[in-house]
């Protein structure tokens, strides 16, 4: 690109540029002095090209070359000219052409860096986020933060061209009932007061409904203070979408229409199922064990409880009679797995909230029908009746080589340590068809859930979203039974987002209030603004939010949400280039009027 300092982008160089004089400014990308010759890569936003400095052609140019180092800022001056035949390089975009330098020019040196810019090896993390500003020099880093804009970009030219509205909303607000934690600001000029930042603009983008525009979205920051994951930041991005006048069919539509034209124009070369599959939640917990499932492979959970009940093995007799199941999956091809590959599984369900396993491994040739007792192995062999192992078999749908792997436990239980394994597995046996993006909407989420510890119902989903109206009658006699008109999209096994049709009318909107036993009072105090909107006539209404940082590394083809965020932070919430959090004056403190416990002096000591 040009400017005052340059003429073009070092990327920007091709054989049809073979003659012209242009000016160059970048990074000394790599030095190769061969004596008389010095070749240096200089690379820029857009690129790499190759100079040549040649002491016989620019004496003080080739000597600014000989005293430069990796990652030294120059500007050359020189002349485009076609590689000498047979040292063109395929590999590089410039790489039919080189620049003859001039003169050059120091513009400012580097100190040896603490990792290669010019070479994708390993970095430690922390050291990768303490230079954070080096890491994303690097060609993939690079990459992935352009990836993203290009992402974004796509998003707001798709929606502005269906008439939608980017409004943006205030990050000081009041808590909001996402579920996580909240992150907050204590109040100067209000002592002890405190804004929150927000977990989602989920009110306001209600109250802009109510406000009557009908088509929102917003790239809107969110803040939440939960524990961290490859998924998970506590500041993260989301694509905030609010709509009035629609029901669920019309937010899937857009949901699909977006994400369909934003793989095909910015993923070509990925593959994905159109229509995206839908699954109710029960179907998808039934054979999934989870409300994301990952479509890319089989190994569906089957359930063999009743095949079961009169185990000679107690465990699988024990748990049935105290209300659990046994359900397992097939993996393809894998009765080879050695002892110790499943020891390993053992370990590895423990992990994902299992308490065990049981594998059986079939051998031998013919249908399952006719296995013989030498025909499968597992460490239970003894306590498996040959009959039971035979219809286990037929019904998960295995074969000879096939391994099952069998869980008993409370259902819950059952579903999460099979989702692992099934993960897990399909990880280990490379079945992952990593071409593929495999999107589904998963619906009909129960709208409360129940809350063992503090023995109430809690929102699935949030307090705003509407039940099946069918359902409402259930919220008195059987909550758990209810319906919610929510909707998930899931890709390749990751929630990238989740939405629902809200609650537009005050008497549900109470009586969802009273099942989650928010008292009148605390609903005033917490939402009193939201239902006094809601008797100033509101539109039905609905919504979603992805998830922006999951979206673009799946895109991207990356699997920690930090590689597509420029400055993340560590998993314990840190930024390790600034130091953030930090210390702050006892000034500080004193004028926001917060006096630090006793414990939070001590971690500020050691820290
Ligand atoms: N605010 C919700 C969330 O962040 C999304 C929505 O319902 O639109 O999960």
């Amino acid at each position: 690109m040009r400017t005052s300092l340059k003429s073009h982008g070092c990327g920007e160089l091709r054989a049809e540029h073979d003659g012209q004089e242009v000016t160059l400014a970048g990074w000394v990308h790599r030095r190769r002095d061969h004596g008389s010759l010095i070749f240096i890569d200089l690379r820029d936003h857009d690129g790499i090209a190759q100079v040549v400095f040649n002491p016989k052609e620019a004496e003080e140019a080739h000597r600014v070359a000989s005293d430069v180092r990796n990652e030294y800022v120059i500007q050359v001056k020189g002349r485009v000219a076609r590689r000498p035949p047979g040292t063109e390089n395929r590999n590089m975009a410039t790489g039919e052409i080189e620049v003859h330098a001039q003169s050059a020019t120091l513009l400012s040196p580097s100190k040896t860096p603490p990792f290669y810019i010019n070479e994708e090896t390993e970095v430690d993390d922390l050291l990768r986020l303490h230079y954070r500003y080096l890491d994303l020099r690097r060609e993939r880093m690079h990459r992935n933060i352009v990836f993203r804009h290009k992402v974004v970009q796509f998003i707001r030219n798709f929606l502005s061209e269906r008439g939608f509205v980017e409004v943006e909303t205030p990050i000081l607000i009041k808590s909001t009932p996402e579920g996580a934690r909240d992150y907050l600001v204590p109040s100067r000029v209000n002592p002890g007061r405190f804004y929150a930042l927000p977990q989602s603009p989920q009110q306001l983008k209600q109250l802009l409904m109510v406000a009557g525009f009908e088509r929102y979205f917003q790239i809107a920051r969110c803040f939440r203070d939960e524990d961290l994951r490859a998924d998970r930041q506590p500041e993260f991005t989301q694509l905030d979408i609010e709509m009035s006048f629609i029901d669920e069919e019309d937010m899937l539509k857009l949901m699909e229409d977006l994400h369909t034209a934003m793989v095909e124009t910015l993923r070509p070369d990925l593959r994905l199922t159109k229509p995206f599959p839908r699954l109710a939640y029960a179907e998808a917990m039934r054979r999934f064990g989870s409300d994301k499932p990952d479509l890319r492979y089989g190994m569906e959970l089957v359930d063999v409880s009743d095949l079961l009940a009169e185990s000679e093995f107690s465990v699988f007799r024990d748990t049935l009679a105290a209300g659990g199941v046994v359900r397992g999956i097939c993996v393809p091809g894998g009765a080879g797995l050695s002892r110790r590959q499943i020891d390993e599984l053992t370990e590895f369900v423990k992990t994902v909230g299992g308490k065990g396993l049981v594998s059986i491994g079939l051998t031998g040739e013919g249908p399952v029908e006719k296995l013989t007792a030498d025909d499968f192995h597992s460490p239970v062999h003894r306590y498996l009746r040959l009959e039971e192992v035979r219809a286990i078999a037929v019904r998960i749908g295995a074969g000879r080589g096939d391994l099952l792997i069998i869980v008993a436990d409370q259902e819950g239980r059952a579903s999460q340590a099979l989702d692992g394994l099934r993960r897990e597995m399909a990880r280990r046996l490379n079945l992952i068809d990593e071409g593929f993006l495999a999107f589904c909407f998963i619906t009909d989420f129960p709208l409360v859930e129940w809350n063992e510890a503090e023995e109430r119902w809690d929102a699935v989903h949030h307090p705003f979203t509407s039940p099946k109206e069918e359902d409402v009658p259930l919220m008195d006699s059987d909550p758990g039974r209810v319906r919610a008109r929510a909707y998930d999209l899931v890709c390749n096994g990751w929630e990238i987002a989740g939405g629902s049709i809200r609650i537009h009318r005050r008497d549900v909107q109470e009586k969802m209030f009273s099942l989650l036993r928010i008292a009148p009072a605390e609903a005033q105090e917490r939402f009193g603004h939201m239902l006094e909107a809601f008797e100033y006539g509101a539109p039905p209404h609905g919504g979603i939010a992805t998830g922006l940082d999951r979206t673009v590394m799946l895109l991207a083809g990356e699997r920690d949400i930090r590689e597509v965020i420029a400055f993340p932070k560590t998993k314990t919430a840190a930024d390790p280039l600034f130091g953030a959090p930090s210390t702050v004056s006892e000034a500080q403190l004193k004028e926001l009027h917060i006096a630090l416990r006793p414990e939070a002096s001590i971690s500020k000591e050691s820290s």
